[in-house]
């Protein structure tokens, strides 16, 4: 009798063990569906790619809506957690959410603690000034003061462009454009897109101005979970899709399109692999 219960013991310690073992190997895509929703890092400040929603109070944006579309797929509920420019990988790496869609740029240098999409958006660094402010490009800030986020591919590209400028790093784009309208700095920098819905969503568009020429290429990718190649291949395939049925563009034009605030014609194509 005591050996039986000796065996039925070690049976169930070794299923206990297997099984446990087999949560720890499960991917993104199972967790997601047994937990029923899928955790996704999004800007709260970025118009128009995540932001509060004055009338209803919901985070709304560009963003949102890819991710939307990608939880649809999955066949789960979205929630969603604001992250900063400094905080995504790390929060990302760390299994606080899912998938990151924040207005961020695929960088080979960020690709060491996680993985990214394909391509989902392109943009490219500018500066947004004072009216008259006299400042056309990155050569006219020698001396000045240059407000961007902390942990943005914007203060690099900014220091590299003009090293004689001094860069003010704020935890997001709100207090940069803020500083920009308290004279505290003479510039904000960052995508040319965030600084069109910075300035656009303001109360007085028109004493501001973006210049200058691009400074850098920044295409966006989305933020999926180092070596999961399996949910990485099927947010590339929703993205794909997206592209194909039209969606993306759909989107795309509710947030971006002629009709709106920010407008920018979509002049690059998705890169879409053959089915
Ligand atoms: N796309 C740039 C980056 O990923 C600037 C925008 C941002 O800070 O999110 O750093």
């Amino acid at each position: 009798m005591r050996k039986l219960w000796l065996k039925s013991l070690l049976v169930l310690a070794a299923l206990t063990l297997v099984l446990g073992q087999m949560t720890a190997w499960a991917g993104k895509i199972e967790k997601i569906k047994a937990r029923g929703k899928l955790i996704a890092g999004v800007k709260d400040a970025v118009v128009p790619f995540g932001f509060v929603d004055e009338k209803t109070n919901q985070l709304v944006g560009f963003d949102i809506d890819i991710c939307r579309y990608i939880a649809k797929k999955l066949g789960v509920k979205l929630e969603l957690k604001p992250v900063t420019s400094a905080t995504r990988i790390p929060m990302l790496a760390q299994g606080s959410v899912d998938i990151v869609a924040a207005t961020m740029t695929h960088k080979f240098s960020r690709e060491d603690s996680i993985d990214f999409s394909i391509t989902y958006f392109m943009d490219g660094q500018k500066l947004l000034v004072k009216k008259g402010s006299g400042i056309k490009s990155a050569a006219d800030l020698a001396g000045k003061k240059v407000g961007t986020a902390k942990g943005s591919t914007s203060e690099k590209n900014i220091k590299a462009a003009q090293p004689k400028c001094r860069v003010l790093s704020f935890e997001g784009y709100p207090q940069a454009f803020l500083a920009l309208q308290q004279g505290k700095v003479a510039a904000v920098t960052t995508d040319s897109t965030i600084l069109l819905g910075l300035k656009n969503s303001s109360p007085n568009p028109n004493d501001y101005e973006i210049v200058g020429d691009y400074i850098s290429s920044e295409p966006y990718g989305l933020g999926v979970p180092e070596n999961d190649s399996d949910f990485r291949d099927f947010v590339n395939r929703c993205l794909a899709d997206m592209w194909n049925s039209g969606e993306y563009q759909k989107i795309y034009n509710k947030w971006f399109g002629p009709n709106t605030k920010f407008y920018l014609p979509l002049n690059w194509k998705m890169e879409i692999w053959p089915y």
